[in-house]
């Protein structure tokens, strides 16, 4: 270790490793109760998974299709307006517009929602209605659980399904939006994390602000920084010191030694393991995730609603059973999410004046991740196009209206988040108390196991109440 290059013998109560979503949220926690804390970020801007670029005189987002967990201003309960309350911010700093209205769309099937659940249980009876007595079982078992417990065992949600459901078509369906936007794991999810899922995206439903992320990271991270937070960008840690089962610090890329109380990481369970010279056998049973997605996103020269789509968000399947898993091809072309972030609505003057179309799909990392350069970039253009010719089945052509594209992969969430196989989800185990095998290192974010926008930002939250504020 470099010692020389101790940081002016400053200790800090905690290093916090990502400034992506939950390490920042945590960080507004714990510099509001004013510990000295620093957020450092491997990266050279914020984010992580939920960052932001500008690329060809347009700004992108990389990880936002729409913020889940909606609740209308001023509302005194659930999950946005914890997160508000907790981190000291206003329903201002989110800005946030309500969806137009989403779909799940089968072979011959759709289920239409938005963000009153009455309307998708009226969806649900009409397309499904032989299932209306077991989906409102459903229903009642999900609103009796509590998912955030952090005791909670994991149980398989599909069992719960098929005890309450006999229609495997309508089971897939509901699987389908909550497996795209949170599921870490193949096939099934875990009940809890299922719950979660369900009630963010169909009992709450999706907004996004006007501007999209930058809105929200730049105002945690000016509220971060007026609490007396340091943020350190372009500091990934190479190394978190231990001795006698302690976090001492942090060694970083440059060399630079950080001292702290504790240690908190949003890096991953399998990436901060690795940090950490966790012993080989703890590390076997905490592999990284292998879920991972490309991102299309085409930029038009007219409104998506010129074309007549309207929809903010499709989650489109083609195949009989529905299959979520790392793909034998490069991309999976039998489903997919089309998102425009114009079909949002948008008070007047907020409006985006282009058109944009993003499209996902499950990609499989170890075949974007070796690609030499030579071989990366044609293979991004032949599936980005296979992508939009398998999605234009279930949306309006939009291809001749492209003026321009970007594509991102697994091996750019890999290069521009370190998070392994670029799973957007993390580990297929959870680390649900954030506790490690050191006894001031936590976990916080995607693996602690509230994920998406806000439950990543509760992870941190509830990371920082439970571990370091005590
Ligand atoms: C394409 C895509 C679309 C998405 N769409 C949505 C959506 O519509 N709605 C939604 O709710 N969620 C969405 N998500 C998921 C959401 O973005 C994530 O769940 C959330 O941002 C995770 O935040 P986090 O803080 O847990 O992790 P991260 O954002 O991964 O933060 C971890 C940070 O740690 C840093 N780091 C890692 N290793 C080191 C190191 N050694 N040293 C220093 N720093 C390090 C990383 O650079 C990163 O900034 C999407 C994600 C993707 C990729």
């Amino acid at each position: 270790m470099r010692l020389q290059n101790r940081l002016n013998a400053v200790v800090y109560d905690t290093v916090i490793i990502g400034a992506g979503l939950s390490g920042l949220a945590a960080g507004i926690r714990l510099a509001y109760y004013e510990k000295k804390v620093c957020v450092v970020e491997k990266h050279y801007t914020i984010g992580g998974l939920n960052s932001f670029y500008r690329l060809r005189k347009r700004d992108h987002d990389v990880g936002l299709h729409a913020v889940t967990n909606y609740a209308a201003p001023g509302t005194k309960t659930g999950p946005l307006s914890k997160l508000l309350r907790q981190l000291r911010l206003r329903w201002e700093d989110f800005a946030l517009c309500p969806q137009i209205e989403s779909s799940v769309v089968f072979p011959g099937h759709t289920l239409r929602f938005n963000n009153e659940f009455e309307f998708f249980r009226s969806q649900v009876e009409q397309e499904f209605p032989s299932q209306k007595d077991g989906f409102n079982r459903l229903v009642e078992r999900i609103n009796s659980h509590d998912e955030l417990h952090l005791t909670n065992e994991t149980a398989s949600a599909r069992a719960v399904l098929n005890e309450t459901l006999s229609d495997q078509v309508l089971i897939d369906m509901l699987f389908c939006p909550l497996m795209f936007y949170g599921s870490p794991t193949p096939h099934d999810m875990d009940f809890s994390q299922f719950v979660i899922m369900f009630k963010s995206i169909f009992e709450e439903g999706f907004a996004r602000p006007a501007r999209g992320v930058r809105l929200i990271m730049k105002n945690l991270v000016n509220h971060f920084r007026k609490l007396g937070g340091e943020l350190r960008l372009k500091s990934g840690v190479q190394k978190i010191l231990s001795e006698n089962g302690h976090a001492t610090g942090v060694l970083l890329d440059n060399g630079d030694v950080i001292e702290a109380k504790n240690v908190l990481s949003s890096a991953g369970i399998a990436e901060t393991l690795r940090l950490s010279d966790c012993p080989a056998p703890l590390q076997a049973e905490n592999p990284p995730g292998a879920i991972s997605f490309v991102e299309t996103i085409f930029s038009l020269d007219c409104q998506p609603a010129d074309l007549g789509h309207r929809q903010t968000i499709v989650f489109y399947n083609d195949a009989d059973p529905f299959h979520y898993e790392p793909p034998t091809d490069p991309c999976d072309l039998r489903s997919g999410i089309v998102c425009s972030p114009n079909n949002f609505q948008y008070g007047e003057g907020d409006e985006i004046e282009e058109g944009r179309i993003r499209i996902t799909a499950l990609a499989d990392p170890k075949y974007w991740e070796p690609l030499s350069d030579d071989a990366y970039y044609p293979a991004k253009d032949d599936w980005c196009a296979r992508i939009a010719a398998a999605a234009v089945k279930h949306i309006p052509d939009f291809r001749k209206h492209v003026v321009d594209t970007d594509m991102f992969t697994p091996r750019t969430i890999t290069k521009f988040t370190s998070h392994l196989n670029g799973a957007v989800y993390g580990a297929p185990k959870k680390v649900r108390d954030g506790r490690t095998h050191l006894d001031n290192l936590f976990i916080c974010g995607t693996d602690q196991g509230f994920l998406g926008i806000i439950g990543s930002m509760l992870s941190g939250i509830s990371m920082a109440n439970l571990h370091l504020l005590k």
